[in-house]
């Protein structure tokens, strides 16, 4: 089984060729960032985003024919992503689709991003259903129950900001470079996280729902504390800032999936995804909950947790063999709740 994938649900453009014969291969896969496109707005806009993945998607499905050696007439389907994401960048992947499908005569399978996300784990290494994914990017923070390709249960997640996002305000606010994660867990590494006593949001309530926008706020408090006392941060007032910030994202994470295995003792298996999953004292820390459940942890390669294409191949190729197919009636949809039970799919307040 031979899946296309096409991705432009945010600011990568990407596409992959994946198959799965018994065991899922990757056979070419490519994403185009659109981040200097933005750079100079402080966000993705997405009009912006919407005509560079217009540009940019038959140059990826032309970048991975020829890496893979294929032809579209090689493939079994063309799944892409349908959706939740913005719609412009959206629709322009699956009117993509839907030319190449109807071009090469082909199923065509919409794929819902999370999903994509979701599965992961099951393109990279042998995990088996049921398992728990926790999912923390810069857009979505939430604990799934993942009983099949298509049986997602939302366990919990983010009331209000996801922590990807609170990292990358974090630091705008101490003048650090974007995306923020990865430049402050630099900074924290320098820093003494017990000089801020910053808040553990909703710890003392029960469930695995969780907060971080009081944590980005208690942070802009400490910086302008500091600030108006001294006059300006030094290097070590804004490690010690980064320090305190990522000690509190990561004790609420850990605690909160802590919580979600003693809630589903039949899920025997912890698997991340998400650029926030590449924090290393984060993922330190979900490690040590795995063993203390005696639940093994999973951590797919920073390339596959962020977005990328080879999760929507993969993915379709799932829902192909559980027979989903889709026609030229398939829609982008820029919310879609994997859990059709959630009441909304909060977190996403960029
Ligand atoms: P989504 O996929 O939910 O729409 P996204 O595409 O922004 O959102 P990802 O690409 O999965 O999300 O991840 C990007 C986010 O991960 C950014 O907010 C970034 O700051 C954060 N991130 C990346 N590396 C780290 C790190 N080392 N520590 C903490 N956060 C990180
Ligand atoms: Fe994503």
């Amino acid at each position: 089984l031979t899946i296309l994938g096409l991705e432009s649900s945010c600011d990568d453009t990407a596409a992959a060729i994946v198959r799965l014969n018994g065991t899922a291969e990757i056979l070419a896969q490519t994403v185009h960032g659109q981040a200097q496109l933005h750079a100079a707005f402080g966000g993705v806009v997405p009009e912006i985003a919407a005509r560079a993945h217009a540009e940019k998607l038959d140059l990826c499905v032309a970048e991975v024919l020829r890496a893979s050696g294929l032809t579209l007439r090689d493939m079994d389907a063309i799944a892409v992503t349908a959706g939740p994401g913005l719609i412009g960048g959206v629709m322009s992947g699956v009117m993509c689709a839907k030319g190449l499908a109807a071009g090469a005569d082909l199923p065509l399978i919409g794929v819902n991003h999370l999903a994509g996300h979701a599965l992961t784990p099951r393109l990279t290494d042998a995990v088996p259903y049921p398992y728990l994914m926790l999912l923390v990017s810069g857009g979505h923070c939430q604990f799934l129950r993942v009983d099949g390709a298509q049986e997602f249960t939302r366990i919990g997640g983010t009331i209000d900001d996801a922590p990807g996002e609170a990292f990358d305000k974090t630091a705008r606010l101490l003048g650090l470079g974007q995306p923020g994660g990865p430049a402050v867990e630099a900074e924290a590494r320098q820093g003494d996280a017990a000089r801020h006593a910053f808040p553990r949001p909703l710890l003392d309530r029960p469930g695995c729902d969780m907060s971080f926008s009081g944590l980005k706020t208690a942070l802009l408090r400490a910086r302008n504390a500091q600030m108006a006392e001294a006059g300006g941060l030094t290097r070590q007032d804004r490690a010690d800032l980064c320090a305190g910030f990522q000690a509190a994202v990561r004790d609420v994470l850990a605690e909160k999936t802590r919580r979600a295995l003693a809630a589903h003792p039949d899920l025997r298996l912890l698997a991340v995804a998400g650029g926030v999953a590449a924090n290393q004292a984060i993922r330190a820390a979900l490690v040590d909950v795995a063993e203390g459940a005696d639940t093994r942890f999973v951590a797919p390669p920073l390339a596959l947790c962020t977005d990328n294409a080879a999760m929507i191949a993969y993915a379709g190729a799932e829902l192909f063999r559980l027979g989903v197919r889709d026609d030229m009636t398939l829609a982008a949809r820029p919310r879609w709740p994997l859990d059709a039970a959630s009441p909304a799919m909060l977190g996403s307040g960029r």
